[in-house]
C-alpha cells in the first residue's frame, strides 16, 4: 500500500472510533468489569482496554497501569492496530522490538503483554484490550482465546452505548445525548470563559413533503437534511435531532457571529441540494435557524435552547429559509 492509502485508511479508521464518542469518556463500570474478568482470568496484576487515537493510546480501563495515556510512537498496542492480529510479548526486556520502550525500561516495568484488536463491523480496528505482566511468562494455550472473547464484549457495549444515544433514522445524537453532550459542555465553556453555541432548526413545509410524497420519501429527506448540515460543520461541533424535523447543533469555542455564519453555510447548502427520494424523483427542502449564545444569563440547555428556539421563530415568522438570533 502507498502512503496515500495508509493515510486514507487511517482517516477512515479515525471516523470509525469518532462515531462510538468514547475518547475522555470517565471510567465507566461495564468497562472496568471487563478489566477485572481480565486480571482474573488471565492471572495478571494490570490490564488494559484502550483505543488508539490520532497521535495517542488512550486508556478507558487500566487498573494497574497509574497512566491514562501514552504517546502512539511508545505505545506497543500499534502493531496489534496495524496488523489487526494478536500480539504476544512473553518478555519484552528481552525482545528487540520492546526492549527500549520507555514502559519497559522505567515504570511500570512491563515484561509479558498480550493484546488482541478491537475491531469494528466493518472492519477497522479501533483499539486493543491487553493483559500485562511486570514478570516474563509464556503464554497460555487459551489466553489469546479468552482475551479475543473479552475484546468482543467491550465491542458489544460499544455497540449499545452507541444505539441509546444515537437517532436510528439519522444516525445523529438523541435529543437526551445531546442535551448531556451540551450540559457538560457548557459548564467547561463557563469555567474556562469560553464562547460556546447553540444553532436549532426546523425544516420548512416538511409536512407538505409527507403529504406530497409520502412518510418514506420525508424519511429521505431528514436523513439527506442531517446529513447535509453535517457535512459543514467543524469537527469539533455536534448534531443532535431534536425531535420530528428539528436539529440542534452545539458549536463549542463559537461566538454568536461565528455560529450564524455557520448557520447561513448550513442554510445554503441545504438550499442547493437537491434530495433523491428514489423512483428518478428528487425534492429541494429549506429550513430555518435560529441562533444563540451561552453568556448575558444563559448558563444552562435549557436557557440556550429556549433562546435559539426563539431566533427560529423569528426566522420562520420572516418568512422561511433564514437565520435569526433573538435579541
Ligand atoms: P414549518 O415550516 O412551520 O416548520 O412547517 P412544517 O410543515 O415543517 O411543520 P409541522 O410541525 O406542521 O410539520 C412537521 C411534520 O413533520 C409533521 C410530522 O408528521 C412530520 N414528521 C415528524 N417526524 C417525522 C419522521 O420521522 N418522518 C417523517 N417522514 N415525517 C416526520
Ligand atoms: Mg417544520
Ligand atoms: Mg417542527
Amino acid at each position: 500500500m502507498n502512503i496515500g492509502d495508509l493515510a486514507e485508511l487511517e482517516a477512515k479508521r479515525l471516523e470509525a472510533l469518532d462515531r462510538y464518542d468514547i475518547l475522555d469518556t470517565p471510567p465507566e463500570e461495564s468497562f472496568d468489569r471487563i478489566g477485572r474478568m481480565i486480571r482474573r482470568l488471565l492471572k495478571v496484576p494490570m490490564s488494559i482496554i484502550s483505543f488508539i487515537d490520532r497521535d495517542r493510546q488512550w486508556y478507558k480501563a487500566s487498573e494497574g497501569m497509574g497512566v491514562l495515556q501514552v504517546p502512539r510512537e511508545s505505545s506497543f498496542c500499534e502493531r496489534t492496530i496495524e496488523s489487526g492480529l494478536p500480539l504476544v510479548v512473553e518478555n519484552a526486556a528481552t525482545d528487540p522490538r520492546f526492549a527500549d520502550n520507555p514502559y519497559v525500561t522505567g515504570d511500570p516495568g512491563v515484561r509479558f503483554y498480550l493484546s488482541v484488536p478491537l475491531t469494528t463491523k466493518d472492519g477497522f480496528h479501533i483499539g486493543t484490550v491487553c493483559a500485562v505482566d511486570t514478570e516474563p511468562r509464556e503464554v497460555g494455550a487459551n489466553d489469546i482465546e479468552l482475551l479475543s472473547e473479552f475484546a468482543e464484549m467491550v465491542m458489544d457495549e460499544l455497540e449499545l452505548r452507541d444505539r441509546a444515544t444515537r437517532d436510528a433514522l439519522t444516525g445523529c445524537l438523541s435529543r437526551r445525548a445531546l442535551r448531556d453532550e451540551a450540559s457538560r459542555t457548557i459548564a467547561l465553556s463557563l469555567r474556562h470563559g469560553l464562547p460556546l453555541s447553540l444553532i436549532a432548526l426546523d425544516l420548512d413545509h416538511f409536512k407538505s413533503v409527507n403529504d406530497t410524497f409520502g412518510h418514506a420519501a420525508g424519511d429521505e429527506v431528514l436523513k439527506a437534511a442531517a446529513n447535509t448540515v453535517a457535512g459543514t460543520m467543524r469537527r469539533s461541533d455536534v448534531l443532535g435531532r431534536l425531535g420530528g424535523e428539528e436539529f440542534a447543533v452545539l458549536l463549542p469555542n463559537t461566538d454568536l457571529a461565528g455560529a450564524f455564519e455557520a448557520a447561513e453555510r448550513m442554510r445554503n447548502t441545504l438550499a442547493e441540494r437537491q434530495v433523491d427520494i428514489g423512483a428518478g424523483r428528487t425534492v429541494a427542502v429549506t429550513a430555518s435557524f435560529g441562533v444563540a449564545a451561552i453568556g448575558n444569563g444563559i448558563e444552562d440547555i435549557d436557557a440556550l435552547l429556549a433562546q435559539a428556539d426563539e431566533g427560529l421563530y423569528i426566522a420562520k415568522r420572516s418568512g422561511r429559509n433564514r437565520s435569526a438570533a433573538a435579541s
